[in-house]
């Protein structure tokens, strides 16, 4: 992910710390395959489930949901503060001298 977003000029990452919620929303996504992957896995296999492909079709879900969603969720995290931040009044664009704009003039 480039710092700052090459057509307003945003710079994404406001302070330190703030991919904390992007990291929260990654493990919130790989959770719940996890989880879908158990419970359809059991569901369409029952009453002989295959526990060890299971179990490896699960260790493959965690190893790999999270690196394949980062980016995602980074870009995830950056709209909905952007949207929060909207809805407490800041303004976003134009020529406004907002913090985490970096003038592009
Ligand atoms: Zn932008």
């Amino acid at each position: 992910m480039v710092p700052d977003c090459p057509k307003c000029g945003l710079h994404f990452e406001r302070e330190e710390g703030f991919f904390l919620g992007a990291l929260m929303i990654n493990l919130a996504i790989t959770m719940g395959a996890l989880l879908a992957v158990w419970i359809i896995g059991f569901a369409v296999t029952l009453p002989d489930v295959p526990v060890v492909a299971l179990a490896v079709a699960a260790g493959l879900t965690a190893a790999l949901t999270p690196i394949m969603f980062y980016p995602f969720s980074k870009t995830l995290w950056c709209a909905l503060d952007i949207m929060l931040r909207r809805s407490m009044g800041e303004q976003f664009g134009g020529d406004g001298a907002q913090p985490g704009f970096h003038s592009k003039a």
